[in-house]
């Protein structure tokens, strides 16, 4: 294969010495661009202020490359906290309401899209495979093109894409929509999205599905297809066995002893369904006391975008919730909600999902969701927990061996938390087998390796 060169909004770094072992996806495009060669290029997280941002960093570690770029502090505003996640993030998870249109924004938006597009173009070479992340970089492939790129560039969405109602609600949804036609390969997370854009295309009377995945819209053929994102499965596997021996895997399993421990572990984010989750706790107590003192709910929740009003508001609920419902319904020796809000290390994460008895995973809209994937992984064979899984998260496509809940429906996901709880070993093993069975075999390896070679055949 060429060279490879990945664009994301964010770079991994290779990690230093002594630092948390980088994520699943870091790990697979590090691995990928190890063994072909290639560039990593993406936003440092750094503003220039109202200076024009210096000339690319560039850091080069053994065949990788990385170039990082600083934005100004308009182009932060506009296009990262502004378009990005203030209108595609909200309506890519069926939030319209949540959704601020400002011109300024949408401007910034596509301005920045231009701005990488001229810090790559003199990096690439006429075969570079070009492989763009994430709803935050949709129209750069356009840009490239306008400046007569006739490189293989694929896009892969992380999150969701809506339904042509919702997507149609967004003012700018056709030059979203034409940006997306400018790729060789445009990948999703699941049949669902693929089926979501295809439709869209088609209502909009600008496009039509194909077949064997192709697509043809404003004039261009290109292919769609579905890559479900996964975990580096045996990896975390291992993480999970090893972490019985961590200070603070010990801690907690000694600060739970004689209860049963239900997990949730979600950036603070709108679309997680915190609120209802805990609102579901609430009634699986209420509806079941005999488990009054018997369980321990630990909800890890790391603050994310707090510079968005949305997420500086959802900070204070949830805090305000865990605390209103271990005040109606603890005891005087018993916390019921413990509300963690500081980010974990996933080699500890590793360890108390393997201590949990349910991992709690219902958010109202997900693209994929690792946390379900992870639980599984980091199970005991010989006493693997339950998972609760929201419809809604793409996993629980996957995932079929979970106990499926509708994370709207409070009283649902109760009886769901109650079953699992009560669940014998035999048909929770046999449950968590299906399920890490399909992991093993469909790793982030395999997401990595199935989309490139498409992207190359595109
Ligand atoms: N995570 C972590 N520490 C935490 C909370 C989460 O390392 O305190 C990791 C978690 O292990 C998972 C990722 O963050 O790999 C979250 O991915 P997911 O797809 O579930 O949700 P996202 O945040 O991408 O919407």
């Amino acid at each position: 294969m060429s060279r490879l060169v990945v664009i994301s909004n964010r770079v991994t770094l290779p990690q230093k010495s002594g630092e948390a072992p980088a994520g699943g996806l870091a790990v697979a495009l590090q691995a990928a661009l190890e063994e072909h060669g290639g560039i990593w290029m993406g936003w440092s997280g750094k503003s220039s202020g109202v200076k024009e941002p210096a000339p690319l960093d560039i850091k080069t570690h053994g065949n990788i490359t990385y170039a990082l770029t600083d934005l100004t502090k308009k182009d932060v505003e506009e296009y990262y906290h502004g378009f990005a996640n203030r209108v595609l993030w909200p309506i890519c998870h069926y939030r319209l309401d949540l959704a601020e249109y400002g011109r300024k924004e949408m401007a910034g938006y596509f301005r920045v899209n231009r701005f990488f597009a001229h810090r790559l173009a003199p990096l690439l070479k006429e075969d570079d495979i070009i492989w763009i992340h994430d709803y935050h970089l949709i129209p750069l492939a356009a840009e490239l093109r306008q400046m007569g790129l006739t490189n293989k560039i694929g896009f892969f969405l992380h999150i969701p894409w809506p339904p042509a109602d919702v997507l149609f609600t967004m003012p700018v949804h056709e030059e979203i929509m034409r940006g997306l036609s400018h790729y060789d390969l445009v990948g999703f997370q699941t049949d669902h999205d693929l089926d979501n854009f295809g439709g869209g295309l088609v209502r909009e009377g600008i496009g039509e599905r194909l077949s064997e995945g192709k697509f043809t819209s404003y004039g261009r053929t290109f292919k769609g297809g579905r890559y479900s994102i996964s975990i580096e499965t045996a990896a975390f596997a291992e993480y999970a066995r090893k972490a019985a021996s961590n200070v603070m895997v010990r801690k907690a399993k000694q600060s739970v002893e004689g209860r049963d421990l239900i997990i949730g572990v979600d950036r603070l984010d709108y679309s997680k369904g915190i609120t209802q989750r805990i609102d579901a706790f609430e009634k699986f107590v209420t509806l079941n006391p005999g488990f009054q003192n018997k369980v321990t709910y630990l909800q890890i929740t790391p603050k994310s975008r707090s510079e968005v009003p949305e997420y500086e508001q959802m900070q204070r609920t949830v805090a305000e919730q865990a605390g209103r419902v271990n005040g109606a319904i603890g005891t005087v020796d018993w916390v019921p909600i413990r509300y963690i809000n500081r980010s974990i290390g996933r080699p500890v994460l590793a360890g108390l999902y393997r201590l949990a008895r349910i991992g709690l995973v219902t958010p109202l809209r997900d693209g994929m969701n690792l946390v379900a994937k992870e639980y599984v992984a980091a199970q005991d064979p010989e006493n693997p927990g339950v998972l609760v899984l929201s419809r809604f998260a793409g996993a629980a496509r996957e995932l079929t061996g979970a106990l499926l809940v509708n994370p709207y429906d409070i009283e649902g996901t109760a009886h769901a938390i109650a079953r699992g709880l009560t669940m014998s070993l035999e048909e929770r093993k046999q449950r968590w087998e299906k399920m890490m069975e399909h992991l093993l075999k469909n790793d982030i390896n395999r997401w990595c390796r199935d989309f490139l070679q498409d992207l190359t055949s595109a």
